[in-house]
Order: structure tokens, then C-alpha cells, then sequence
């Protein structure tokens, strides 16, 4: 996982583009994949401000860049079309290096099955795009086995070599893939895991991690699942840092351009519902399991492949923001006190497209100590500590929670605020509120693992 995105982002523009430097921006004209040169408008979400760029005071000055969602009649893919500067995307980024206990026992558990399954010993060689800190890498260390990191933030990769895990700082593409072959890099296995989704170069991206595959080795890459995004509505997810959605179809498509076939996919159940994708050089003739054709199957049955599922997915998200307005509105009307918990880019993505601003909500809660005190981009609430839920002069009868991929673990933070009548008012995937009455029945109900680490502490 990547700290850092833009570091993966190639900061050059791609064939075909518009440039906006007044605007700091470009409005991709082809498919970012295969180059497909009429993309079909998905859902436009306005000019919206950059999600994660918190403001240092309420009436700081900020950007706002169109944000459009395009589906490729060419390759599935499902992209925005406007790629922002990554000096401009990541100038206010804030830092947060922590990892939750679930995300390492994730990366701990993909690490002893490629170990099994690939059989890999003192030999072999794994190699990870984006990084981070070694929290991926450092469980094929401790088996003994040989690794290189490549991380382009350069604080973070020497927080990962002094770990103990080779780290070389480079900014990864085609070149920087090429370069390290020549230099005798082979690897048994090449990881990215939730990097390909930030990553504007993708067939550069994709040429350089073949280029360092042995030919008998293995492309692991992890990246939230599209399906699931549609399944749930989960439209938040949509903002200028995410500028691609995959589906295996489209998957399919862009590894095949560079000779790798897709052998294996799990659905896994991080970040909201994700793919791990498994490819291998075609040189290999892979044995290919019965999974893909399976998935690949289904995308095409529900219609992924199609245009006309998306536009049904634009429609739900306009109900989905005009039920939780309205909700907001009648609550308001009744004299309740609102505000909302978690400020996140996924708050960012729904209050800005929703057009829910301070008429509705007092304050942002957030946990975080680097985020209280700014503001939020956009409607410019206050991000305050939660310690507010205590206090009877402040406290909200209703807060809509914007972190609703940490929904359980909130409401078991927040159990006095709910024990006191408080309510968490949930946008996604449909409208419905936890109280102290349904507390108990949401912590039956299955668990996805949350998203986690530096993304996630900002998703
Ligand atoms: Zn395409």
C-alpha cells in the first residue's frame, strides 16, 4: 500500500490531453488504458475541491477541479477523466503512518500464502511497488527470503531500509521496471498492492513491474473491486487521487498488452470489497483458475461490461444523496442538532456532491489530532475532537457518519454517545441509522475488514 500515491503517479501527461495550467490540470480525452478515444460520461460530480486538501483556516482559499466518472466502450475500464498536478493533488497532504492490526494481519496472512503457494525460498526474490514502510515485505525477511522494496517517498523508504528492508527510492514506471532488469533484478514475485487505482501511467506501470518477472514468476496486485464499489454505491470512493476503478475485465485487457495473463483472482474483503489478482507471463503458459473465467463470467452476466449498468449506478447515487439531504432537512426542521463523524475524503466526495453544507451540519468529529483544528474542503465545517459528543451545550441529536467503512468500530467508540440517544446516521449503501436499540445486531452482522494504514486513514 502506498503512503504516498503521488509518488506513483506519473507526473507527465498522457497523449491526447487538454492541458489546463491555469487550472493545473488535465481532462483525459482517451481511455488511460487503451487508449480508446471516446469514453462514455458515467456520473459528473461537479467542480469539486481537492478531497484530502484540509483547510488551515475556514476561509483559506482552495481549488476546485471538475471530477467526472467515464466508462471505456473500448476495455470496461471505469476512470475519471481529469488528472490534477500531483504537486497540486499532494501539497497539503497529511501524514499519518499508522497501521491498524487488521492491515498487518492482512499483509502477514499474503505473505505466507505466496510463500506456500509459490514455494519460495533463500532464492527467491520478492519484489513490492510502493512499498511503504516494509510492513508487506518484512514478513518475507523474516522468512529468510530475498526482497526489494521501491518506494518514492524518500522519508518513508528510509524508515523501511532502516527496518531492515532493501529500499530503493524511485518513482516506478516502464523505466525505472527496464532499469532494474538490466541491472539483474528477477523477480519470483512482483507485489502492488492498492497502487494501480493512482497510478496515471498504467501501461507504464504495468510494462516496467513484467519487465522485472522471471519468466516463471508471479504479478500479485491488490485494488478495491469495481463491482463492489457499484454493488454498494459506494460513490465516495470516487475522488481526483482514485483515477481508476477495475473490473477483472478490464484487469484482463491492460496485462494482456503487456504479456501477462491473468491466472488466478480472489475477492477479498479489505478497503470495501477488493480484487487480488494473480498474472503470469504468457511465455509461462500459465494454468489458468477456473476463478477468472468465473468473474469474468459474472461482469459480463450483471453487465460491467456494458454502458447502460453504469448509468443505473449514476441514477442510486442521485437518490442515495437526495434521501440523506432530505433526511438532514426534516431532522432540521425539527429542531435537531447535526454534525457529522470522520473526516474523510469519502465525506469530502459525499458532502460536496450532495451540497450539504453548514446550514445542515455544525462540526466534523474526528479522532485524528492532525485533522482537528483544520477544516473541511468545501463547506469549511470545523474538525473537532469527539470529546464534543460529551459536552451538553454542543452535543448533536444525529451525526452522519462519513466513515461508514468504520461504522462498528465508531459506534463501540462512540457507545456513551449512543447510550446518551445519540444516533449515527449512515449514508451508505442505503439510509439507515444506528442507535444504542441496534447496536447489538450491527456487531453480529459480517465484518469487512476496514481499510486501513495511511490511505485509509485519509479514505
Ligand atoms: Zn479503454
Amino acid at each position: 500500500m502506498s503512503t504516498s500515491p503521488a509518488a506513483n503517479i506519473n507526473p507527465g501527461t498522457t497523449p491526447g490531453t487538454t492541458a489546463d495550467t491555469a487550472s493545473r490540470y488535465v481532462i483525459e480525452q482517451r481511455c488511460r488504458s487503451c487508449g480508446h478515444g471516446s469514453l462514455d460520461l458515467v456520473l459528473d460530480l461537479g467542480r469539486v475541491p481537492l478531497a484530502n486538501n484540509l483547510l488551515r483556516t475556514a476561509d483559506e482559499p482552495h481549488p476546485r477541479f471538475p471530477l467526472s466518472l467515464a466508462f471505456c466502450p473500448g476495455c470496461s475500464l471505469v476512470q475519471i477523466r481529469e488528472t490534477v498536478e500531483p504537486e497540486v493533488l499532494f501539497g497539503h497532504y497529511l501524514y499519518f503512518s499508522s497501521f491498524s492490526q487488521a492491515m498487518l494481519a492482512h499483509a502477514k496472512g499474503e505473505a505466507e500464502m505466496l510463500i506456500r503457494r509459490r514455494n519460495l525460498t533463500r532464492d527467491s526474490l520478492v519484489v513490492e511497488v510502493a512499498s511503504n514502510d516494509g510492513y508487506l515485505l518484512k514478513n518475507f525477511v523474516a522468512a529468510g527470503i530475498g526482497v526489494l522494496g521501491i518506494e518514492p517517498a524518500r522519508n518513508i523508504a528510509e524508515v523501511a531500509s532502516r527496518n531492515g528492508i532493501p529500499t530503493r527510492c524511485e518513482f516506478f514506471g516502464r523505466d525505472v521496471g527496464q532499469r532494474l532488469a538490466r541491472e539483474g533484478v528477477r523477480a519470483d514475485c512482483v507485489l502492488g498492492n492498492n497502487v494501480l487505482a493512482h497510478v496515471a501511467d498504467l501501461n507504464g506501470f504495468v510494462a516496467g513491474a513484467a519487465a522485472m518477472l522471471k519468466p516463471t514468476g508471479v504479478a500479485v496486485f491488490e485494488f478495491p473491486y469495481l463491482g463492489d464499489m457499484i454493488e454498494h454505491a459506494e460513490f465516495d470512493t470516487i475522488y481526483h487521487e482514485h483515477l481508476c476503478y477495475f473490473s477483472l475485465t478490464a484487469i484482463n485487457a491492460l496485462f494482456a498488452r503487456h504479456g501477462l495473463i491473468v491466472s488466478d483472482v480472489e475477492r477479498i474483503a479489505v478497503h470495501g470489497g477488493s480484487l487480488r489478482v494473480f498474472a503470469e507471463p504468457a511465455g509461462a503458459s500459465p494454468v489458468v483458475a477456473p476463478a477468472v473465467a468465473s468473474l469474468l463470467a459474472h461482469e459480463r452476466q450483471t453487465g460491467m461490461t456494458t454502458g447502460a449498468f453504469y448509468a443505473r449506478f449514476a441514477q442510486r447515487v442521485r437518490d442515495l444523496c437526495d434521501a440523506l439531504v432530505r433526511d438532514l432537512r426534516t431532522r432540521k426542521a425539527a429542531g435537531q442538532k447535526l454534525a457529522a463523524y470522520g473526516a474523510s475524503a469519502k465525506g469530502s466526495t459525499l458532502m460536496n456532491f450532495a451540497g450539504i453544507d453548514a446550514t445542515l451540519l455544525d462540526f466534523i468529529c474526528d479522532l485524528s489530532t492532525a485533522k482537528q483544528g483544520h477544516f473541511a474542503p468545501g463547506n469549511a465545517l470545523a474538525i473537532v475532537s469527539p470529546d464534543v459528543l460529551r459536552d451538553p451545550a454542543l452535543r448533536p441529536d444525529a451525526l452522519v457518519l462519513l466513515s461508514w467503512n468504520w461504522a462498528r468500530e465508531i459506534a463501540r467508540q462512540q457507545r456513551a454517545y449512543l447510550d446518551g440517544g445519540g444516533e449515527f446516521i449512515v449514508p451508505i449503501p442505503h439510509l439507515h441509522t444506528i442507535s444504542a436499540a441496534n447496536l447489538e445486531a450491527l456487531d453480529r452482522s459480517a465484518a469487512p475488514v476496514g481499510p486501513s494504514g495511511p490511505l485509509a486513514a485519509r479514505a
